[in-house]
């Protein structure tokens, strides 16, 4: 490069910090402004009587040797600084459907899945043999998820690939029970069976079937490590420093204000924040009405609802896989449609990993399903002052999800030392995420062109990463990342540094 470019970037969530330690690698200055106290976005851990939570990133995948992450992680010098914990090899996910008390267990690897569902399903196997394989040709298609350049922006795909999830997995069988356990992991992707098209149905399954995992200790080592990767180039990572201004000059940001009222100018700003609330920090007016207009308009994902459980020393057993807890079959899409009296429909649980693990748990995280509507009464409160009546609430939601918890394991209540909780307005407060969506804009099959959103904008030099854009989670918004710095260094090289590591 004949000069170095300096780079401003909005928001230090695994978004930002992928973007930022990529373009330091390759000679770019950077400087990443973070708005909470601490960096990491969904990556961030929080402490209470000591014990540490994650937040927004509790099961991994694609960092086992020639993993794409373990690639991308290589090339940052960052993979030697994680912790890494497979899950068990013979139950990666147990899913528990009440109405028949059935467990089913799910090991690693697409073969394994085979033969494990076709003991409880045997007249299935052949289908569950064309399932597995259609996954696999899907994933195949999608050069980025294996780190491969892609042909063209708009290649095509085969059939199944932006179809509806819904009609995909009812494709292969006629078995209600089987269809539903095909979905079960839809609470990972926020899927809509009418509208998650199968393509994410494929990377997610296929990512966590062949290598679900979880920090050790928690996610915020991936923060911490990408936070070194920036600073030792040169960069610079600021939290506690949001961006509350965009000045826009002829169809280009001429500047920004942080929250303190600093200036601060760049070649080249990134924004990893959601496009909505980019949009609230510029005037609209100066970009193309049309274009925020659409992007203002796609949907959001549904919010969840966690329980933060700390045990008593010794009390509870560790497991190392993740729990699914439903009622019914007939709930796998529909755990967002409820009565306040009825939920949760579902429970989503880990024990998560602490360093020097041993056979009991410290802890539980529960994840639930919850509409941003259903605390939408007090969406102009902040944390801490959102009164008695959401304070109630909250203790009543616990108590429902313990509830559920003692009806799986009878006697665990006396296990608990003590639990906090978050709602769908904490994750809209602390991210920065509309109504609290899980996992952003919701992508929809039957209009797939409303809810992409491309890495350039309308404005010269601002460039779009993050969940909104391509693809959440763990892997998602790393090749997202990809995809938003290949705008600067050009994809072939950029994935041709990556892979020189193989
Ligand atoms: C409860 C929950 C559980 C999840 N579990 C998993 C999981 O197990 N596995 C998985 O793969 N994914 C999971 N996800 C999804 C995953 O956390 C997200 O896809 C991912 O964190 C999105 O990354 P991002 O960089 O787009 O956004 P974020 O990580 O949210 O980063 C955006 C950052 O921008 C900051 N910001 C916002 N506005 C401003 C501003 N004006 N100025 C400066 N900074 C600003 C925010 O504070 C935030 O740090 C979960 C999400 C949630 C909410």
């Amino acid at each position: 490069m004949a000069q170095k470019q300096e780079i401003i970037i909005i928001g230090g969530g695994i978004g930002g910090l992928f973007c930022g330690a990529m373009l330091s690698k390759e000679g770019y200055t950077v400087k990443i402004f973070e708005q909470h106290y601490k960096i990491g976005g969904g990556l961030h851990q929080f402490k209470r009587e000591g014990v540490s939570f994650e937040t927004g990133m509790h099961i991994i995948g694609a960092f086992q040797p020639g993993g794409a992450l373990h690639r991308i992680c290589s090339y940052l010098g960052v993979m030697d600084k994680l912790s890494i914990l497979p899950e068990d090899e013979n139950c990666i996910e147990l899913f528990h459907i009440a109405c028949d008390q059935k467990k089913y267990i799910i090991p690693r690897g697409a073969d394994r899945f085979v033969e494990a569902l076709s003991k409880e399903f045997p007249e299935e196997k052949e289908n569950l043999i064309r399932y597995v394989k259609a996954i696999g040709i899907i994933c195949d298609e999608i050069k980025l998820y294996n780190l491969e350049i892609p042909d063209a922006l708009f290649q095509d795909y085969s059939n199944p690939f932006a179809e509806s999830v819904g009609d995909f997995i009812n494709s292969f069988t006629g078995n209600e029970r089987l269809r539903s356990v095909l979905a079960l992991v839809n609470p990972l992707y926020a899927g809509d069976q009418y509208k998650t098209p199968t393509y994410i149905h494929a990377l997610i399954s296929n990512l966590y079937l062949e290598s679900a995992s979880r920090f050790i200790g928690g996610s915020q080592q991936l923060a911490d490590a990408l936070v070194g990767a920036i600073t030792r180039e040169g960069g610079e990572v600021h939290a506690a420093k949001g961006v509350a201004h965009i000045e826009i000059e002829n169809k280009k940001i001429a500047y920004l204000l942080t929250a303190d009222g600093e200036k601060h100018r760049a070649d080249w700003y990134i924004s990893s924040i959601h496009p909505s609330s980019l949009f609230e920090l510029l005037d609209t007016s100066k970009i193309q009405r049309s274009y925020w207009q659409r992007i203002n308009s796609i949907p959001n994902t549904y919010s969840a609802f966690t329980l933060y459980i700390i045990f008593k020393p010794g009390a509870f057993p560790f497991f190392n896989y993740t729990y699914y807890y439903m009622e019914d079959y007939s709930m796998t899409w529909e755990q967002n449609i409820y009565t306040l009296d009825a939920w949760p429909k579902g429970l989503m649980f880990i024990t998560p990993p602490v360093t020097g693990q041993d056979a009991c748990a410290e802890k539980m995280i529960v994840n639930c399903i919850m509409n941003f509507e259903t605390v939408k009464q007090w969406e102009n409160t902040t944390s801490g002052k959102r009164g008695a009546a959401y304070e109630a609430f909250k203790r009543q939601c616990e108590q429902k999800i313990l509830h559920k918890l003692e009806e799986i394991y009878p006697g665990v209540k006396d296990c608990i030392q003590s639990v906090y909780s978050a709602s769908p307005l904490t994750i809209r407060d602390y991210y920065g995420q509309k109504e609290g969506a899980l996992y952003g804009v919701k992508k929809d099959c039957t209009n797939m062109a409303l809810s992409h959103i491309p890495v350039r904008t309308k404005l010269e030099n601002l460039l779009l990463t993050g969940q909104n854009i391509n693809l959440h989670g763990i892997l998602g918004v790393p090749l997202t990342a990809i995809n938003t710095c290949a705008e600067l260094v050009g994809m072939k090289y950029l994935l041709n540094k990556i892979n020189e590591r193989r």
